[in-house]
């Protein structure tokens, strides 16, 4: 029988056992028609509010994407409601590894045109076609065939702190731009190359194999479940771990630790860390690698200018603020220009091409 998160009843029972009166770090997504958004959002808000869920929940007319916490006594009576709603029956659930019981402080149920900011126009697709979906024993196999192309489907400040091994990790902002960009370099190879690919939780990558099949790449293959997922079995079954150092993950929590390597450097002095932080200045906020050196050095800021705003009192900081927008460094992610040592990420993009393809 097949149980959701690949965990056993007995496993699951161990799990919750664990973290006693602890909450649990879950996320989810399924793709669905979902025709009143509004009511299914308000259902779900009362539901859940009532087993004290926290997390941010989107819902769309195309399904439903859910990133939250929940005590783990009342683990079973959430999977109990979810089984009630026909598509979320045995829907797979992404258990995080670490727990955090402030990783989300509210039950947020928002109501949206998409679960997944893809930019893309759906009409255009057959979002139903997708690739074919691989557990971390065959994905393991997969990823060492001459053949494959492994794609990293994230943003770059994700793969930043860890990717698998011999990943392409492309050097974008957004998933919309990372589509264009393989399908760009991978132009020649649609038909002999196996096309593999892996992103958090499996969300994104539901959408991208589908387009990639629609632009004529022939063998399509995603991690099914993410690296979130991919963790679970292999420490579960015993298998090797190709995943170097951090999954970033949605909450407080920022990221998991996978495996010891330390891939990035402290974007300040550029010794190796790999611990994303925000910019203490509030007008700023910018997420950026710092080191524990430099955070002590900069007063958790991420330039002497942001330091200096922050050592003003709380109004003075307020009245410089007022009037003036949200700095665009917030964006920025890591790649502010007074960042000395921010990750030139197209170059690594550029060389494993040539090594690989
Ligand atoms: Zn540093
Ligand atoms: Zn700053």
């Amino acid at each position: 029988m097949q149980l959701y998160n690949n965990l056993s009843a007995k496993e699951r029972a161990e799990l919750i056992e664990q973290a006693g009166k602890e909450r649990l770090t879950i996320s989810f997504y399924k793709y669905a028609k979902i025709n009143n958004t509004e009511i299914f959002r308000n259902h779900l808000f009362i539901a859940w509010d009532a087993l004290d869920v926290l997390g941010r929940i989107y819902v769309a007319t195309e399904g439903i994407n859910a990133q939250l916490s929940v005590p783990a006594e009342n683990f079973n009576a959430f999977k109990a409601h979810l089984d009630t709603i026909s598509f979320l029956e045995n829907v797979r659930l992404n258990i995080a590894i670490e727990h955090d019981n402030f990783a989300f402080l509210k039950l947020k149920v928002k109501v949206r045109k998409k679960i997944v900011a893809d930019g893309l126009n759906d009409q255009s697709f057959d979002v139903t076609n997708k690739g074919v979906h691989v557990n971390a024993e065959k994905f393991n196999e997969l990823i060492e065939d001459p053949n494959t192309v492994l794609v990293d489907m994230r943003n770059h400040y994700e793969s930043e702190i860890g990717h698998f091994k011999n990943a392409i990790t492309p050097d974008v902002d957004t998933f919309r731009e990372s589509l264009d960009l393989i399908e760009e370099d991978l132009r020649a190879h649609k038909e002999d190359k196996k096309l593999v690919m892996y992103c958090t939780g499996g969300i994104r990558c539901e959408k991208a194999s589908a387009y990639y099949k629609h632009k004529g790449f022939k063998n399509v293959f995603q991690l099914e479940g993410g690296i979130i997922n991919y963790v679970r079995q292999i420490e579960a079954q015993g298998l090797e771990n190709k995943f170097l150092g951090k999954n970033f993950v949605f909450d407080q929590r920022r990221s998991e630790r996978i495996s010891d390597d330390v891939i990035a450097h402290c974007h300040q002095c550029g010794e190796p860390a790999d611990l994303h932080t925000n910019c203490a200045n509030e007008a700023c906020h910018l997420l950026f690698i710092q080191c524990d050196s430099c955070k002590e050095k900069m007063e958790n800021c991420c330039s002497t200018n942001c330091m200096e705003i922050n050592r003003l009192p709380h109004e003075e900081q307020k009245a410089l603020r007022k009037g003036q927008g949200n700095s665009n460094d917030i964006f920025k992610k890591g790649r502010a220009d007074h960042l000395p040592y921010k990750k030139d990420l197209r170059n690594i993009f550029e060389t494993l091409k040539t090594d690989k393809v």
